[in-house]
């Protein structure tokens, strides 16, 4: 698995370096619209401080601070009025799912009926 490079756009983002619509920050996370959704509703959520390059890059000791990752992200839906009619919680890994940033990232979906994935 690649080296988690500092310079990715995410990380990027973070340090303010590029600009985004950021709808939620906190000590630990910021999130900020997708610049190319795939609904209504796509927002990411990220980590400041973990260099981690995605799901398949995370250990043990990532439990908790994934776990307030989640939760932030479930918040944040409810703010976006998404709780009714629900919404998707996505994460890729590595090319099969076409990752495109190797910054770690959870995916915010909805606001229109999502494609079934059964
Ligand atoms: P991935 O395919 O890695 O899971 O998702 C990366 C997401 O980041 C894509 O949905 C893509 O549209 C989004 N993205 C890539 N570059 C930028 C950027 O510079 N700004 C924002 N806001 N989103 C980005």
């Amino acid at each position: 698995m690649a080296e988690y490079d500092p310079g990715n756009i995410f990380a990027r983002i973070v340090r303010a370096e590029v600009p985004s619509e950021r709808v939620y920050e906190d000590e630990e996370f910021i999130a900020f619209k997708d610049i190319a959704p795939k609904a209504p509703v796509h927002i990411l959520v990220i980590p400041r401080r973990q260099q981690r390059t995605g799901p398949a890059a995370l250990v043990d000791g990532d439990a908790d601070w994934m776990g307030r990752m989640v939760l932030v992200a479930t918040q944040i839906a409810r703010e976006q009025g998404l709780s009714e009619r629900g919404y998707r919680l996505v994460m890729n890994s590595g090319p099969d799912a076409h990752q495109e940033v190797q910054h770690l990232h959870l995916h915010i979906l909805g606001g229109t009926s999502l494609d079934s994935m059964a």
